[in-house]
């Protein structure tokens, strides 16, 4: 089971997939958060903190911005995912 939510902005970039894995024995639950694409000197100078260890203290997010009916959205593949038996 996925589930594609996009921002309120509607921009592609702005991007969660949920994704529900199952097999025989186990159901789990796994966010994909999309990467922007960014202009090369970005990417360049974030290379190059990473590189030499400079990361954000808040870490490294992009947002996507839900509402009312994204969050039903969400609710309703969070409930679908609890509804199997084997979710651990
Ligand atoms: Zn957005």
């Amino acid at each position: 089971m996925r589930e594609f939510v996009v921002c309120v902005c509607n921009h592609l970039d702005h991007l969660v997939v949920l994704n529900v894995n199952e097999d025989k024995t186990n159901t789990d639950i796994t966010i994909e958060v999309h990467l922007s694409p960014l202009p090369l000197y970005k990417r360049l100078i974030n290379a190059v903190k990473y590189v030499f260890g400079i990361r954000s203290r808040y870490g490294d997010y992009e947002e996507v911005v839900i509402d009312k009916e994204k969050a039903i959205q969400l609710k309703n593949f969070f409930e679908n995912a609890l509804a199997k038996e084997n979710f651990f």
